[in-house]
C-alpha cells in the first residue's frame, strides 16, 4: 500500500516519507482493540510521554514521570505496530487514538502519521487543547475527531484542578469552531470531586454553546481513588 506511493511521481508521499523519518514520539503504550471506548468502533490507543498539566487526580502521573522508560517512534514505525488491526478499523470505521499526556504536543508526528496511514483510519485525538494555538493548526488537518476534556471552564476551578490557566483552551475552543471543526468533537465535561459541582457543569456546558456546535457533551463523574479535598463538589 504505501511502498505503491513512494515513486518519484508521486512527489507529496515522497514528501510525507521524509516527514515521517525526521519526526519522532515518546510512545509509552499502545492499547489495542479497543470497543466504542475513546472513539467510535475498534480503536488502537497510542499514549505518549509529555503533559503540561497537573490535574490532582492524573491518574498518568506515573508515566507521565521522567522515571518511566518511553520508546522513541517514527510514524513508520508506529504505523508498523498498528497496521496489524487494519481490517478491524476499516470493517467498523474504527482507527487510532492519540492519547498522552497530551497528544497535542506532537502534533508534527500526528500530522507525519496520518499522511502515511490508510485514508479509511478515523484518526483521533484526545487532549486538554491546553497547548499553543500553532500545535492545535498543525494537527488540524490530520485529525477527524477530538476528544476534549475540558475540565471546568471556570477559570479559578480549572487552575486549582490543573495548575494552570484555561485561556488558551477557550482561544483553541474558539478556533475549532471558527474552522468548522466543532461538529466533530466531543467534549468531555467532568464533574470533579471536591472542585466543581454538576451547577459548575451545567455553567461549563452553557459556555461552551454559546462558542460552538459540538457534536457531543459527555457530562461523567471522575472516579477517585483518594480522599478529595475539603470544598466544592461531590466526593465519590
Ligand atoms: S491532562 Fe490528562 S495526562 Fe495531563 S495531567 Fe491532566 S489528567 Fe494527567
Amino acid at each position: 500500500m504505501k511502498d505503491e506511493r513512494l515513486t518519484s511521481e508521486n512527489p507529496m508521499a515522497l514528501e510525507a516519507a521524509e516527514q515521517s523519518a525526521s519526526v519522532t514520539m515518546p510512545l509509552i503504550t499502545i492499547d489495542r482493540l479497543r470497543m466504542e471506548t475513546d472513539g467510535d468502533g475498534v480503536t488502537t490507543l497510542i499514549a505518549s510521554k509529555g503533559c503540561p498539566l497537573s490535574c490532582r487526580y492524573c491518574i498518568n502521573k506515573k508515566i507521565l514521570s521522567d522515571a518511566i522508560p518511553c520508546r522513541s517512534v517514527t510514524p513508520q514505525e508506529l504505523l508498523d505496530m498498528v497496521k496489524i488491526d487494519d481490517l478491524y478499523f476499516r470493517a467498523t470505521n474504527g482507527g487510532v487514538v492519540f492519547g498522552g499526556g497530551e497528544s497535542l504536543l506532537h502534533a508534527r508526528f500526528i500530522r507525519a502519521f496520518a499522511d502515511i496511514a490508510p485514508k479509511e483510519w478515523v484518526i483521533w485525538a484526545e487532549t486538554s487543547l491546553n497547548v499553543p494555538e500553532e500545535l492545535l493548526r498543525e494537527a488540524l488537518p490530520a485529525v477527524d475527531r477530538w476528544i476534549i476534556d475540558i475540565k471546568d471552564m471556570n477559570p479559578e476551578i480549572y487552575r486549582a484542578y490543573t495548575g494552570l490557566s484555561n485561556e488558551r483552551v477557550k482561544e483553541n475552543l474558539r478556533i475549532l469552531a471558527a474552522e468548522g471543526r466543532d461538529a466533530d468533537v466531543l467534549v468531555r465535561v467532568p464533574l470533579i470531586p471536591g472542585y466543581n459541582t454538576e451547577e459548575d457543569c451545567r455553567r461549563s456546558i452553557d459556555e461552551l454553546t454559546s462558542i460552538g456546535k459540538w457534536y457531543r457533551y459527555d457530562p461523567f463523574p471522575y472516579v477517585i481513588r483518594e480522599e478529595a479535598p475539603a470544598g466544592k463538589g461531590e466526593t465519590k
